[in-house]
């Protein structure tokens, strides 16, 4: 079975749409969070996402931009779209959003947008953050995003002590017996210095989680956040993946 893991798409239809051309034929999508926020086609992504087999849970800002999250905990760029999307966002598709779970298991996998500590906000960025968590699941993995920036951190094992790495693009990492907490990456916004749309494919047959970048129009998301007032600053940091 093979699976596209992706996360952090936040309304970026370009980028999402070239990744799911990217894709081999996988068995199914689960989304990890903020399929909304920042960018201009909050609707679409969603119904997007929602043609396919799929497993989704809530972000942070698909929760704020439907009142279920605290806005004030953004800053005031994010509030503004944030704001820009819940005035954009069909009711029918805020109601979807409302019901997504903050986290799920299936099989050894546990979802979760940032951690499963306090899936909806915390940011895993350090080993010692990722050893903390080992004990808030019970799966044999974690597969996180909400921080933008593909990685994997590992427990300590065997006399071996706990560490991270940012896998390459087009590397894959063994999933063995190591418990492990996976980040994909963000479709549409990366924070890691290269602009391109990030994400996973888990192949469960083989045991392994391949990591992937595809690049995008970014200059036509760009356009299109520009023509509906979104801040500046959102979409002029996608050229440079920051
Ligand atoms: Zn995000």
């Amino acid at each position: 079975m093979l699976v596209a893991v992706v996360s952090d798409i936040h309304s970026n239809l370009a980028a999402f749409q070239a990744v799911l051309a990217d894709l081999p034929a996988v068995d199914e999508v689960w989304c990890l969070g903020d399929i909304v926020g920042y960018g201009p086609d909050p609707n679409e992504c969603l119904e997007t996402l929602l043609g396919y087999k799929h497993l989704a849970i809530a972000g942070n800002h698909d929760w704020a931009c439907v009142g279920k999250a605290d806005l004030s905990l953004f800053n005031p760029d994010a509030q503004a779209a944030s704001l820009w999307t819940a005035s954009q966002l069909t009711e029918e598709n805020k109601e979807i959003l409302r019901r997504l779970p903050s986290e799920m298991t299936v099989g050894d996998f546990t979802l979760a947008h940032g951690s499963p500590r306090d899936p909806v906000w915390e940011y895993i960025m350090q080993p010692s953050q990722a050893v903390a968590n080992l004990s808030y699941f019970t799966s044999r993995y974690c597969l996180v995003g909400h921080t933008h920036v593909p990685a994997v951190f590992w427990g300590p094992a065997g006399g071996q002590p706990a560490g991270s790495a940012r896998p390459a693009p087009d590397t894959a990492l063994e999933i063995g017996e190591r418990r492990l907490i996976i980040n994909p990456g963000s479709v549409g916004q990366p924070r890691d210095g290269d602009p391109r749309a990030s994400y996973v494919v888990l192949d469960l047959a083989q045991r392994l989680a391949r990591f992937h970048r595809v690049p995008y129009d970014v200059a036509a998301t760009q356009a299109k956040m520009r023509q509906a007032g979104l801040p500046y600053m959102l979409w002029a940091r996608l050229a440079a993946g920051w």
